[in-house]
């Protein structure tokens, strides 16, 4: 689950590291009140998205005056902001955080992430801050530091002094870049954090190191431990395909392709999405009903799929294991003819009742495709849709 930049910096603070003041807005008015409490001379507006690249897009703006302050507020709040990370449609703007301008002497990058071949958080800092990590890793992977830390022993005040040296953070601001390093790993340890990103991380000229900007990504299998975070969740920013599925309990990601996958199992999805690709298809979704689908759950999961206008052709794939084949027909056939179904449906089940399954699917009347095994489903469904 991701929060925004200023919810981030929230937790920064909490945990001890500097991030300029500022407050999040909804309106102009709100974010020209802001900026006259916060007081001095410089301000900076910016675009809350669940999105990085926004500076790039348009969606920070440093303000010399309060006036300055409203026209980039009217200019930003409603925008529909493109970045590297929105896709061409862009997201659009409902919130601001207007903070007080930092003077920025130099630039780095810090970021924590679960290395799960080395079964440890990793550290990677860089002294090419601002930038996309992405690509300062592509053409320099020399200039990142990367520390994996010992969950025993936690990050080290000694780790963090050495790793704030390597990336060129000078003696005098040592002690402040631990403290920032520190905070940033008790934070991502303590809210279960998959990913906390400070980028950049700047160096004032009078030595402070602060946060100017805040990534975070949670475990949601963590978040029932955190209720605080989940009262951060913007339900604004996330897919409302993968919002709906997850009511119904239905793990469901939204995919680029035309192929719908209903399926019984995250490995069997996983599997079922590389065959549709080795036929030379194209999955429209991950889904896995989980277990125990009732006939409910598959009606709701045929709805999830159908409300895709790119959607042409689906594959339900089921291995009835816990579940019979026979049930998962019946369900099968109930919720095609609940949601009428207009595009071609090609079925492969496998396990337990599997004959009686089939026998109810063919006597059902609908035009359901049967597969006879996992290759032969798949090729049936890439060419379906291919026609369609
Ligand atoms: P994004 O990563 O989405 O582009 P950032 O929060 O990193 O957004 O902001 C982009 C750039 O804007 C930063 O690299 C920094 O140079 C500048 N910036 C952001 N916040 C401030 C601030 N409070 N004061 C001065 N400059 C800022
Ligand atoms: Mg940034």
């Amino acid at each position: 689950m991701k929060i925004h930049e200023y919810q981030g910096k929230e937790i920064l603070r909490e945990f001890g590291v500097t991030t300029p003041r500022g407050s999040p807005c909804f309106s102009v008015e709100e974010a020209v009140a802001a900026a006259q409490q916060l007081g001095g001379s410089v301000w900076v507006v910016k675009a809350q998205i669940h999105a990085g690249g926004r500076g790039k897009g348009g969606g920070v703006k440093v303000a010399k005056s309060l006036g300055e302050v409203r026209s980039f507020a009217q200019q930003i709040l409603g925008m529909q902001l493109v970045t590297h990370q929105t896709g061409p449609q862009g997201q659009k703007v409902r919130r601001l955080l207007v903070e007080e301008g930092a003077q920025i002497a130099r630039e780095f990058y810090v970021g924590m992430v679960v290395d799960r071949a080395a079964q440890r958080v990793a550290l990677l800092a860089s002294s090419e801050g601002g930038m996309e990590i992405e690509e300062v890793a592509k053409h320099s992977p020399e200039k990142i530091r990367t520390v994996r830390i010992d969950p025993a022993a936690g990050l080290t005040a000694a780790q963090a002094a050495d790793t704030a040296r390597a990336i060129g953070i000078p003696d005098a601001a040592n002690a402040a870049a631990v403290q920032v390093l520190q905070g940033l790993y008790c934070a991502f340890v303590e809210k279960d954090a998959m990913l906390a990103e400070i980028n950049p991380l700047i160096l004032t000229a009078d030595n402070r190191v602060v946060a100017l900007d805040a990534k975070f990504n949670f475990d949601s299998n963590a978040l029932f431990r955190h209720p605080e975070i989940v009262a951060m969740r913007d339900l604004d920013e996330e897919d409302p395909a993968e919002i709906e599925a997850s009511r119904f309990d239905l793990s469901y990601i939204s995919l680029d392709g035309d192929i719908g996958c209903l399926v019984n199992g995250a490995g069997l999805a996983m599997a079922t999405m590389d065959i549709i690709k080795l036929y030379g298809g194209s999955p429209a979704n991950f889904l896995d009903v989980g277990g125990g689908a009732s006939k409910e759950k598959v009606t709701e999961a045929f709805k999830l799929m159908l409300k895709n206008p790119h959607l042409k052709a689906i594959l339900v794939n089921i291995f009835g294991g816990i579940m019979k084949c026979d049930v998962i027909a019946e369900g099968v056939v109930a919720a095609a003819r609940e949601v009428s179904l207009n595009v071609p449906l090609v079925v492969r089940l496998e396990g337990t009742n599997v004959e009686l399954g089939k026998k109810i699917l063919a006597e059902s009347g609908l035009p359901i495709i049967s597969g006879n095994d996992m290759a032969d489903a798949a090729q049936k469904v890439v060419s379906a849709a291919a026609k369609g």
